[in-house]
């Protein structure tokens, strides 16, 4: 057993790089025992061999023949066979389940003979020529591109007839007859499978979910069962718990007399689960008996598709299924609950996007008016949009639009990722619209049936509602209201604000196990970026454990920027040392509140750092300005004076200019104040009993005499104040020089935080302020990079920057503190990689400090 075939009976769940994940979860059900149709998958090898020569694989026919053969002897059936023919169908089935991306092609093996002959085993003709007419539709869409619609023309009732007409189409469209010989047709639909692998659609939905490009999929080849031969056979799909609750018990839908298809695109309406106890209690209850055996297999919610065929169970597929965030915490709690895995397999099966999706904002449903209607509520959240009807018109849309579709289907995968949310008017939670949507934590609303959707408008009862009309649809209960609804925060973020308690709620509780947890295991701190004693509260309530980034520029913004004005105007040591003195109290004042807010735990003050000019007028502002008065003959006054400072300062590169500690050696007595402020501060807070433990951080130097200067005015300014508590004296690391020569910088530095946003913007020569709009976008379709390195740290560059910086401060300075303070301090990726760089802890928004700390503790797991 090797090559490129393996048979259900000889792979494995664990064998999904090779047999995707579909094929190693049939291997699984097979090897379990359980009822899965006899047949083989042909690996992910094969197909990266087909799409790197645009040929099957040699070898690869033969070893299809060798397994096609046992099959038949299982079934004791012939391929094809004129009289009682075994059909095949041919499924995709990537490592990472890309829903309806990728090409299924059914009944494979009728032909103009054996289509006579399925009808007269089945005793069902219209069943017989169905099929076939279904086959020669896949065949001709993925094999021969024949377009979707050249067939949806065809109204024909009876299906001979359609056959007919269809085998026409197929040869306009082709220049060929429809091929009749039964091992074409499956080496035809094999090649299309692996093709689809670089199908548009299928290319974006990887780029949008991350999935690599060069994996290749696997195809399925399986004997195949009939759910539309009459009253006792359907097709049905079910999941081991609610995937949008995570509520247990089985929940699913089942459609009589019908193929898997038809439930997947939504098309008709389905009956729930339950009630095919009272159409067939002895599949029903096989049904749950394997799904109990699957989720012990699994340890984890699954998903199933299956089949009953005349009153015969089969089970078609399996997984471990997706469901929304609140799910994915429920059931991870509900598992420990129950044995099944324990807290740190529980940390692994949540994520920090996941927890950020439950911290969006919901409905104020008190400002709510009367729905319009409600339909199946299929991935949560709440969206206000204008409406559109297609995916073009969503993907072009320059504002907020709701997407409006009877169905969806992959082509409205643009649309989709486009839109705020999605709303159709059939289909339940398993159709199309909702699996995607719940894949991408996007709201959606599935099969509100009361909608009636017309070329420009949509109508429910009476009321109408045209493209462009705003509405709210509400992803956790279905409802779709007119007009925009106003947004409250979730639950979530009131739990963590301590103003809702987790007692008698499943999703808070689940959180509330989890995050203990992770904090319990988590070897990075997190520290909030916060510079005002509100934000500070906030971070704190959040779980922060000290601010790690306190950006005292921001403290000189409003009221105050003429303060700094003057300090910049200053003419000499009286006017200037006149200006300091004036925002000394007020600094002071600041961090006062700051170290209330924070008692006990670090205040990392960051000593001023943007270039001077942003806090004086913008320079063609003030050039029109002072224009205008020459004009009038007037004298330009203040503004004159303004003008000629923005001058004498302006920058061709600010970022690259004066700022950072440049400022500290170049403007006299600006750091010395804001060190007196920090000292004053503290020493009031601990005369009044508090505990602070602010530490002075300096940004942007390059060179260790920067910071040795700076750090001598600093002991200098500390020890003229009386009753200071110790204060550490620590530097950034956001030059790429600084990194380099970690080693001498440490001597100096008692800490170091990473500004990973001007290290990346250095290390890459990216502009922080103009690359995302003007590049960015094209750079993420060429996968230069698979996301922008001012999101997610780009470990090969900036990382090793850290890793190099880390080490070599660290061999100076054995207790040097190490943490990182840019925005990738609160994206779950690069938590990871902080954590794989022995950093001890993470600043991030105070908004993303439990995203940080659940990320913390999974990274440690
Ligand atoms: C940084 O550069 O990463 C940083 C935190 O500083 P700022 O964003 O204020 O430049
Ligand atoms: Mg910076």
């Amino acid at each position: 057993m090797s090559g490129y075939v393996y048979d259900f009976t000889d792979g494995n769940k664990d064998l999904k790089d090779l047999l995707g994940g579909k094929g190693a979860n049939l291997a699984e059900m097979t090897r379990m025992g359980l009822p899965v149709p006899p047949g083989f998958t042909i690996t992910t090898e094969a197909c990266r061999a087909y799409l790197r020569t645009g040929d099957l694989p040699a070898g690869l026919l033969d070893e299809v023949e060798d397994h096609l053969r046992a099959v038949q002897l299982k079934l004791d059936k012939t391929f094809g066979d004129p009289n009682d023919p075994l059909l095949l169908s041919v499924r995709s089935g990537a490592k990472f389940s890309m829903p309806g991306m990728m090409e299924t092609i059914l009944d494979i093996g009728l032909n103009d003979q054996s289509v006579q002959g399925l009808a007269r085993q089945s005793g069902d003709e219209r069943f017989a020529w169905d099929s076939y007419r279904r086959l020669i539709q896949m065949l001709g869409r993925t094999v021969f591109d024949v377009p979707a619609e050249a067939f949806d023309t065809e109204t024909a009732e009876d299906p001979r007839e359609l056959v007919t007409a269809y085998q026409k189409i197929f040869e306009e469209h082709t220049g060929r007859a429809f091929p009749q010989a039964p091992h074409e047709q499956l080496f035809l639909a094999i090649g299309a499978v692996f093709r689809s692998w670089n199908a548009e659609r299928a290319v974006l939905y990887r780029r949008q979910e991350r999935i690599p490009q060069d994996l290749g999929t696997a195809v399925n080849v399986m004997a195949m069962v009939f759910g539309n031969r009459g009253e006792d056979s359907g097709t049905g799909v079910a999941f081991t718990r609610d995937p949008a609750t995570g509520r247990r018990g089985c929940y699913g839908d089942y459609l009589r007399d019908a193929q898997g298809e038809d439930v997947v695109a939504g098309i008709r309406n389905t009956l729930p689960l339950h009630e095919l106890a009272t159409v067939d209690p002895t599949s029903y209850a096989q049904l749950l008996s394997i799904m109990q055996r699957l989720e012990q297999r699994y340890r984890d919610l699954c998903d199933i598709e299956f089949t009953i065929e005349n009153g015969k169970l089969w089970m078609l597929q399996t997984r471990v299924g997706k469901r929304t965030a609140a799910a994915a915490f429920v059931i991870a709690a509900q598992l420990v609950e129950e044995g099944v895995i324990t807290l740190d397999e529980a940390l692994q099966r949540v994520t920090g996007e996941q927890l950020a999706q439950l911290m969006f904002p919901s409905f104020d449903e008190t400002a709510a008016p009367a729905p319009l209607t409600t339909g199946v509520p299929a991935s949560p959240g709440a969206a206000v949009g204008a409406v559109v009807f297609d995916s073009a018109a969503a993907a072009a849309a320059d504002q907020p639009v709701i997407l409006v579709r009877r169905e969806t289907n992959p082509d409205d995968l643009p649309g989709m990722i486009a839109a705020q949310g999605i709303l159709t008017a059939r289909g339940g939670k398993t159709s199309h619209a909702a699996v995607v949507a719940r894949g991408m934590g996007k709201t959606c609303v599935c099969g509100a049936e009361e909608i009636r959707i017309g070329a420009d408008s949509f109508t429910v009862g009476e009321h109408t509602v045209r493209a462009g009309e705003v509405i709210s649809i509400d992803g956790a209960n279905g409802r779709v209201y007119p007009g925009p609804v106003p947004v409250r925060p979730s639950k979530v973020v009131r739990f963590f604000e301590g103003e809702q308690g987790a007692e008698g709620d499943q999703l808070l509780s689940a959180i509330q196990r989890l995050m203990i947890h992770a904090d319990h295991v988590a070897q990075l701190g997190v520290h909030a970026n916060a510079d005002t004693g509100a934000d500070a509260v906030r971070a704190r309530r959040f779980g922060a454990t000290g601010i790690g980034l306190c950006r005292t520029e921001h403290m000189f913004l409003g009221d105050r920027r003429v303060l700094v004005e003057r300090l910049i105007l200053a003419e000499d040591d009286t006017e200037r040392e006149a200006a300091l003195a004036a925002l000394l109290p007020l600094q002071r004042a600041d961090f006062e509140e700051l170290f209330a807010a924070m008692d006990g735990l670090p205040v990392t003050i960051r000593l001023i750092d943007p270039p001077l000019h942003e806090f004086l007028p913008p320079l063609d502002e003030l050039t029109a300005r002072v224009a205008r008065a020459e004009a009038l003959s007037e004298d330009a006054g203040h503004a004159g004076v303004l003008l000629n400072a923005v001058r004498r300062m302006h920058e061709a590169n600010p970022m690259l200019g004066l700022r950072g500690v440049r400022l500290g050696l170049v403007v006299p007595g600006l750091f010395g104040m804001q060190v007196r402020a920090v000292a004053e501060a503290a020493a009031a807070r601990l005369a009044a009993g508090g505990d602070p433990q602010p530490e002075i951080m300096v940004p942007l130097v390059s060179a260790v005499p920067e910071l040795e200067i700076v750090r001598a005015e600093a002991e200098k300014v500390l020890a003229s104040v009386p009753g200071v508590p110790p204060i550490r004296i620590g530097t950034m690391i956001e030059v790429p020089r600084a990194a380099l020569t970690a080693g001498q910088i440490a001597t100096v530095a008692e800490f170091f935080s990473f500004g990973t946003n001007d290290l990346t913007q250095m290390t890459w020569a990216f502009s922080r302020d103009d690359v995302e709009g003007a590049f960015f976008g094209r750079y993420l379709e060429l996968g230069v990079f698979g996301a922008s390195p001012f999101e997610t740290i780009d470990r090969d560059g900036v990382g090793e920057l850290v890793r190099v910086a880390v080490e070599r401060g660290r061999a100076a300075r054995p207790d040097l503190t190490v943490g990182v303070c840019g925005e990738h301090g609160g994206d779950p990726a690069s938590v990871r990689f902080f954590h794989e760089a022995g950093l001890d802890y993470v600043s991030c928004s105070p908004f993303r400090v439990p995203i940080a700390r659940l990320e913390a503790g999974r990274a440690a797991v």
